[in-house]
């Protein structure tokens, strides 16, 4: 038997999750499994999306039940196997949730070459968030070369994709992240023409100066103030990909003040916007492409990307609740395990 350290969903959040509602525990778990896959967490993604899986009811992903496992995106090592496609020593990628150790039938896990790329993009640029970015942006956003793209939560995983992408593409690419490291990062590495402060007193000034021909694309990863500083620049025809709203995650509620969606809607018929949400397995069958795509120009140097590595399985539910305020900078990941030499 193996001791299984596990995060469980103690209790769901009213609001911001707070430390009580996660809960450490000891698991006992059987080191020779009759069939399927034994599996060693290597690296353990920390995601957005992994707040609306604390709440009751279904979003796009399954609510986790409360003592269940928190559910997400892992690399980790085969150290026994009883399935035909897989080996011990094997590296997969798949969803075997927050503990250090997991069975699976091998169900939707795929392997990875570590000989190709570092294995902690599997959960990053080559991964869910990567293909989230290239997928919602050619499929969505349909850039031009000489259009004004506008991303935010732009120096994260999803952002800081979209934008390069957006740039290999020709456009002109405004980033928006919060504080100066990250806006001076956004252009001073990843090559955007402009990084604005979205805390800056005077932002929706200085976005409107940053963008004087208007906006053609605004991929949407937050919601919020930046939302309401973006949509009166948007251009007639613009498209604007529905990638996330983490400002809004945690709302219990409308915000206050008059209902202006059919405001909105009367906008998007006369200025002819094009708003689409997508989820990223919308696009599952575009899989291949993108690992060539966005392999070939990771390995040309063409594009970079950043991550922040919390070590231990304990500091997850901290990170977590920390990527919700923006104190992440670059692909968060919790480092679970060491990966075999
Ligand atoms: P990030 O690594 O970018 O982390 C989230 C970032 O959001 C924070 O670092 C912070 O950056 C920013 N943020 C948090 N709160 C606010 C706020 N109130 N106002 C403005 N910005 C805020 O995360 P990802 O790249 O993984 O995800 C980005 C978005 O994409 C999320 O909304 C996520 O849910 C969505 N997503 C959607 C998918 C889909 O299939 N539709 C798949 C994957 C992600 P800063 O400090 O710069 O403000």
């Amino acid at each position: 038997m193996l001791q299984n350290r596990q995060i469980l969903l103690a209790s769901r959040p009213f609001g911001e999750p707070k430390p009580e509602n996660f809960r450490l525990a000891t698991t006992e778990i059987s080191d020779r499994p009759e069939r399927g896959l034994l599996l060693k967490t290597l690296w353990l993604s920390v995601d957005p999306y992994m707040r609306g899986i604390m709440d009751e009811g279904d979003s796009y992903t399954p609510a986790v039940d409360i003592g269940g496992v928190m559910d997400g995106g892992t690399v980790s090592l085969v150290l026994s196997s009883r399935h035909a496609d897989h080996k011990a020593g094997d590296l997969l990628v798949g969803y075997t949730g927050w503990q250090e150790y997991a069975h699976t039938d091998g169900e939707g896990l795929r392997k990875i070459d570590p000989k190709t790329a570092p294995i902690s993009t599997a959960l990053g640029l080559l991964g869910m968030p990567g293909m989230t970015a290239y997928t919602g942006l050619l499929n969505i956003g349909l850039p031009k070369s000489g259009e004004t793209l506008v991303v935010a939560a732009a120096s994260g995983a999803v952002g800081s994709a979209v934008g390069q992408i957006a740039k290999l593409k020709g456009c002109h690419v405004v980033g928006i992240a919060g504080g100066p490291e990250k806006t001076r990062y956004v252009v001073d590495e990843l090559g955007f023409d402009t990084g604005l402060d979205h805390r800056a007193a005077d932002f929706p000034a200085r976005l409107k100066a940053a963008c004087p021909k208007g906006i053609d694309i605004y991929f949407e990863n937050v919601g919020g103030h930046v939302w309401e500083a973006v949509y009166p620049l948007l251009n007639d025809f613009a498209r604007v990909p529905v990638c996330g709203q983490i400002a809004n995650y945690s709302d219990t509620g409308l915000p206050p003040g008059p209902d202006r969606a059919l405001a909105l809607i009367g906008t998007i018929l006369t200025k002819r916007w094009r708003m689409q949400g997508f989820i990223v397995s919308d696009f599952a069958d575009q899989t291949d492409e993108f690992l060539r795509d966005v392999g070939g120009w990771l390995r040309q140097g063409k594009l970079k990307y950043k991550e922040d590595v919390v070590v231990g399985l304990e500091n997850a539910p901290a990170a977590f609740m920390g990527q919700l305020k923006g104190r992440n900078f670059g692909k968060l990941l919790i480092k679970v395990a060491d990966a075999p030499a």
